[in-house]
């Protein structure tokens, strides 16, 4: 299922440019190219799961892991103390626009609060 271009694969093997911060045999984080807020990273997984619908038990591992990194890429940026925000969207209704799952790390100032949706219709 590749709904849109999926560009994070040519970023995670170097073939298109980002400024990568992290990288290991599981996952590659580099900064948003449009970023929502001071610090904007995009913690991705080397293989491709398009959706979190695709995820399965045999992810568990990897995706325990994009949490312990998440909060060593909070520390070296500093922000871990003031703190931060971490997103997932999946598909359509979150705005999904990469399909090979990802997790926004956003922080650097005040981000507000999450979301207020209760007035709008299904
Ligand atoms: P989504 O809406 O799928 O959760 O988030 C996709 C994110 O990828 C967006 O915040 C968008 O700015 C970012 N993005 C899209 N294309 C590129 C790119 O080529 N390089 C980088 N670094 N970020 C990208």
């Amino acid at each position: 299922m590749m709904k849109t271009k999926n560009i994070f694969n040519d970023i995670i093997s170097g073939k298109i440019p980002a400024d990568i911060v992290y990288q290991d045999d599981l996952l590659t984080a580099f900064r948003d190219i449009k970023p929502k807020a001071p610090i904007h990273i995009l913690i991705v997984p080397n293989e491709l799961i398009p959706t979190c619908n695709e995820v399965t038990e045999n992810n568990e591992k990897l995706l325990g892991h994009i949490f312990t990194v998440a909060a060593k890429i909070a520390r070296q940026e500093g922000i871990d103390k003031k703190g931060y925000r971490l997103i997932m969207n999946c598909n359509d209704h979150a705005g999904q626009e990469i399909y090979h799952i990802h997790m926004h790390l956003l922080g650097g100032c005040p981000l507000g609060p999450m979301l207020d949706l209760t007035n709008k219709k299904a």
